[in-house]
C-alpha cells in the first residue's frame, strides 16, 4: 500500500466524459489499497479562455484581480471530479489552494509555494477519503489568491508528494512520457524510460512544456519519485529520478526548444567598463527576464550587445533599451521576434567533446544560420530563426541517433 499523490492535466479532465474516467482510474488504485490525493488542472482551454475574457475588459488587469479570475479554472474541476468519484461510491472531499492553506509568497501570477498545511490531507486519508485538490493556486500571508505561473499544477502536485513524503508523483497527460523531444514536432521521437533531475530540469528550463521547471526543481530537492504517464494508455511512462538510481545514462537525453523568445540588440555601444550592467539594469529593475547574452568583441572603441527575453517583454524591454541607447550615445536598438531557442541536452555532454561542432555542422548541412549560441555543462543552444524550427530540431534528432535508444 502506498500514498501516491496523482496530477490529471488540462486535456485529462477536458469534457465530462474524461473527468468520469479519471474518477474510474482513481477508484482502481483505491481498490488497490492506495491513498490517493488528485491534482487537477482546469478544463483543457479553460485558463486560456478566462485570460481572453480579461483582455476584454482590461488589457494591463491588475495581476492580484487575474489570479482571482484565473484560479476559478481549477475550482471547477475539483467539484465536477468529487462528484463524479460520488457517483462512483468513493469518499472523496475537494480543496482550493486556500482552503488546503498552500501558503506562497504575493507575486500574483508567478507565486512560489512557501508552506503546506497537511494535516487535514492527512486526516482524511486516515478516514479512507480521496483527497481532490486544485493545482495551480495558493493563497498568501494577506489571504489573497495567487497563482503559480503556466504548468503550476505540476508543481502543486510535486509540493504535495514532497510534503506528504508521497511514494510516488504521478502526472497524467496527453502523452505517454517525457521524449527525445516534443513528439508533436518529431513523429519518430522516442519515449525516454528513465531521465535525472538534471536532465530534466535542462529540458524543462529550456522550453520542453511537458512539466513546470519548479516542479522538477522541487522533485529534485525533496528527492521525491516523479513519473510522467499518459491518461488515456496503460504504461510505465518516464521516471524522473536522481542520477545514482537513473541507470540508462544517455549521451544526449533530448532537444528542446522555446518558440517564446525574442532578441534585442543595442549597436554600437561605447566599449567601456559598465556598459553592460547600464544595459541591462533598467531591463531587470522593469523585471524582465534576460537569457542569453552575447557581447561581440569591441571595434573602434564601439561593441554590439546583444540579449533574449520573453516575447512578450519585447516591447517595454525594446521601449527601455531606446532611452538607455540615447543615455549611452550608441547607434541604433533592433529586434527580432521571429526567433527561436533550440537547444541540445545531455549529461554526458560533460566528458565529450564534439557534441556542440557536429550540431553546429548538422545545421549548416541544412543552411540553417546560427544567430547566437551559449553552453553550459550538460547543453548546448542555438538561436535560429523560427522558420527553421522544424527543420532543425528533426535535422539534429536524425544527426544524434535519437530515435534509438542508448546512442549515439
Ligand atoms: P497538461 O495539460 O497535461 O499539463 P501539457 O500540454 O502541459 O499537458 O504538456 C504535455 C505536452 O508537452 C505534450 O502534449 C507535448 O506536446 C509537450 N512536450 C514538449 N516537449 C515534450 C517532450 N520532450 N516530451 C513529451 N512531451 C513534450
Ligand atoms: N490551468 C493552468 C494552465 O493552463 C495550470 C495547469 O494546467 O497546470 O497553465
Ligand atoms: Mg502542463
Amino acid at each position: 500500500m502506498a500514498l501516491i499523490v496523482q496530477k490529471y492535466g488540462g486535456t485529462s479532465v477536458g469534457n465530462p466524459e474524461r473527468i468520469t474516467a479519471v474518477a474510474e482510474k482513481v477508484a482502481k488504485f483505491r481498490e488497490d489499497g492506495h491513498d490517493v490525493v488528485v491534482v487537477v488542472s482546469a478544463m483543457s482551454g479553460e485558463t486560456n479562455r478566462l485570460t481572453g475574457l480579461a483582455q476584454q475588459i482590461n488589457e494591463r488587469p491588475e495581476a492580484r484581480e487575474l489570479d482571482v479570475l484565473l484560479s476559478t479554472g481549477e475550482q471547477v474541476t475539483i467539484a465536477l471530479l468529487s462528484m463524479a468519484m460520488h457517483r462512483l461510491g468513493l469518499d472523496a472531499k475537494s480543496y482550493t489552494g486556500g482552503q488546503v492553506r498552500i501558503l506562497t509568497d504575493s507575486v500574483h501570477c508567478k507565486a512560489r509555494i512557501v508552506s503546506i498545511a497537511d494535516q487535514k490531507i492527512r486526516d482524511d486519508l486516515k478516514a479512507g477519503r480521496v483527497v481532490v485538490v486544485a493545482g495551480f493556486q495558493g493563497v498568501d500571508e494577506n489571504g489573497s489568491i495567487t497563482t503559480l505561473g503556466r504548468g503550476g499544477s505540476d508543481t502543486t502536485a510535486v509540493a504535495l508528494a514532497a510534503a506528504l513524503k508521497a511514494d510516488e508523483c504521478q502526472i497524467y497527460t496527453d502523452v505517454d512520457g517525457v521524449y527525445t523531444t516534443d513528439p508533436r514536432v518529431v513523429s519518430d521521437a522516442r519515449k525516454i524510460d528513465v531521465i535525472t533531475y538534471e536532465e530534466m530540469l535542462e529540458m524543462a528550463s529550456l522550453g520542453a512544456k511537458v512539466l513546470q521547471i519548479r516542479s522538477v526543481e522541487f522533485a529534485s530537492k525533496y528527492n521525491v519519485p516523479l513519473r510522467v504517464l499518459s491518461s488515456f494508455e496503460d504504461g510505465e511512462g518516464t521516471l524522473i529520478t536522481s542520477e545514482e538510481e537513473c541507470m540508462e545514462q544517455a549521451l544526449i537525453s533530448g532537444i528542446a526548444f522555446n518558440r517564446d523568445e525574442a532578441k534585442l540588440t543595442v549597436a554600437g555601444v561605447p566599449d567601456q567598463p559598465g556598459v553592460a550592467h547600464r544595459i541591462l539594469g533598467p531591463v531587470s529593475k522593469a523585471n524582465i527576464e534576460v537569457d542569453m547574452i552575447i557581447q561581440n568583441v569591441g571595434d573602434d572603441n564601439a561593441t554590439d550587445f546583444t540579449f533574449t527575453v520573453h516575447r512578450n517583454d519585447y516591447n517595454i524591454a525594446k521601449d527601455i533599451l531606446e532611452n538607455v541607447a540615447k543615455e549611452l550615445g550608441a547607434k541604433e536598438v533592433t529586434g527580432d521576434v521571429k526567433i527561436v531557442k533550440l537547444s541540445l541536452v545531455g549529461v554526458g555532454m560533460r566528458s565529450h567533446a564534439g557534441i556542440a561542432s557536429k550540431m553546429f555542422e548538422t545545421l549548416a548541412q541544412e543552411g540553417i544560420n546560427i544567430r547566437m549560441i551559449s553552453t553550459s555543462e550538460i547543453k548546448v543552444s542555438v538561436v535560429i530563426d523560427e522558420k527553421y524550427l522544424e527543420l532543425g530540431v528533426r535535422s539534429l534528432h536524425t544527426a544524434f541517433n535519437l530515435e534509438q535508444k542508448g546512442t549515439p
